[in-house]
């Protein structure tokens, strides 16, 4: 925890001064354009690869940046009640679901989970199933755990659809997807394009 408080005492002497205005500003309520489903893990930080300020994306966190099928049942969807949100009352203009290397929640799909996480990483991960099955059919795939990384992307932009006011709004206009990729060890990041391919982004200046 002292670990926890000597950050805050630097954000409150660095950037809280710079950020007050900002967050004054917020207080009157949030209108983030882009909706962030990304993975967990540490070393993904969306803020951070989009260079984004608070208030701008609206970020949603989970194993291995699943989206699961519509299914309103009785049932605690989380994942699914923060993409109402951002679709509905939000009403963002963008969703990007940003997978990335190395992800645990993956490789947990394509090892099994490890006994010690065994409640819910595997019932969770069983969302990415037909991902994997893919993957697996496919003959000529050199690096399973990336096949399957970029995969469950597509499959959580296929799933996406399957809520009926996110075609809606996709259908209308009002709304766009979109599949990233981050590379921890490069930081590069790869988006999936029209041809169903991830491509890095190319360098330029900001
Ligand atoms: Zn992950």
């Amino acid at each position: 925890m002292d670990r926890l408080i000597e950050g805050y005492r630097r954000f409150r002497s660095r950037h809280w001064p710079q950020e007050r205005e900002r967050f004054e500003h917020l207080a009157r309520g949030q209108q983030p354009p882009i909706m962030v489903i990304t993975c967990s893990d540490s070393r993904v930080d969306p803020s951070m690869i989009f260079d984004a300020a608070p208030g701008e994306m609206f970020i949603v966190r989970n194993v291995a940046n699943l989206v699961p099928p519509y299914a309103p049942d009785a049932a605690y969807h989380g994942t699914s009640a923060a993409l109402e949100f951002a679709v509905r009352a939000l009403q963002v203009e963008h969703i990007v679901v940003l997978g990335h290397a190395q992800c645990g929640g993956v490789r947990a799909l394509l090892e099994g989970a490890p006994p010690t996480v065994s409640d819910f990483v595997g019932q969770w991960m069983q969302i990415a199933q037909p991902a994997r099955q893919r993957v697996m059919a496919c003959p000529d795939v050199h690096d399973l755990q990336l096949a399957c990384e970029h995969e469950v992307v597509r499959l959580s932009l296929e799933n996406l659809q399957t809520f009926w006011w996110v075609r809606e709004a996709v259908e209308a206009g009002r709304l766009r997807l979109h599949g990233c990729y981050f590379g921890i060890r490069t930081g590069v990041l790869e988006i999936l394009g029209p041809d169903g391919r991830f491509a890095p982004v190319p360098e330029g200046a900001a």
